[in-house]
């Protein structure tokens, strides 16, 4: 079966996101996605909750976590992939081409689309992961409902399980889709207008 998820998802348990999980969740299901991984900074959600909320929400809720490492932001999802997120932005902690160079042991998963990257940015990983032969997915990398689904992955599976779409991955059978979405903008005069706010309190 084919299924259409955002590998790259922050609520507002990350420091610089807006929307809580349940916005998210009812904005996923209005793009039409079957998935997402919810990857807040340096905490990740407590995967009972994940999974109490995919059953109510029938959405495929992975729990992952986007760490800020020495070497940069890299995304661990349960079931055991790590993900490098914009790569090469260096605007947002991207590991660099070096790095990427290093992990590939692991069989790691590249960000070839992210919705809050340059177009720039995403090219040159798409580049660098063809060049290395690394499997390629997608993620919106929203900090807000709206941007939820700006970018996603195309995964090939067998069944809806975590263990299916994981292995589906690490086998290849994804592709991305989307890229950098002009509301991304938009977020961020919100974000600002909200830091303003908390000054004049
Ligand atoms: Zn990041
Ligand atoms: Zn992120």
């Amino acid at each position: 079966m084919k299924l259409k998820i955002d590998f790259h998802v922050h609520t507002n348990a990350s420091r610089d996101a807006i929307s809580s999980i349940k916005e998210i969740i009812l904005y996923a299901k209005r793009m039409g996605l079957d998935g997402i991984a919810i990857t807040d900074h340096d905490v990740m959600i407590d995967p009972i909750i994940a999974e109490k909320l995919s059953e109510e929400s029938n959405l495929i809720i992975i729990p992952g976590i986007e760490l800020s490492t020495e070497i940069g932001h890299l995304i661990f999802l349960e079931g055991d992939l790590i993900i490098i997120p914009h790569p090469l932005d260096f605007l947002s902690h991207g590991i660099g081409s070096e790095n990427v160079k290093e992990l590939r042991k692991l069989n790691p998963a590249i960000e070839v689309k992210n919705g809050s990257t340059l177009p720039i940015f995403n090219k040159m990983a798409e580049r660098l992961a063809i060049k290395l032969g690394l499997n390629m997915i997608g993620g919106s990398d929203a900090h807000i409902d709206f941007m939820v689904g700006s970018a996603y992955t195309i995964v090939y599976t067998e069944n809806k399980s975590l263990e299916a779409i994981i292995r589906a991955i690490k086998m290849g059978k994804s592709y991305a889709v989307g890229g950098f979405n002009h509301l991304y903008l938009k977020y961020i005069i919100k974000k600002s207008l909200i830091k303003l706010n908390r000054c004049f309190l």
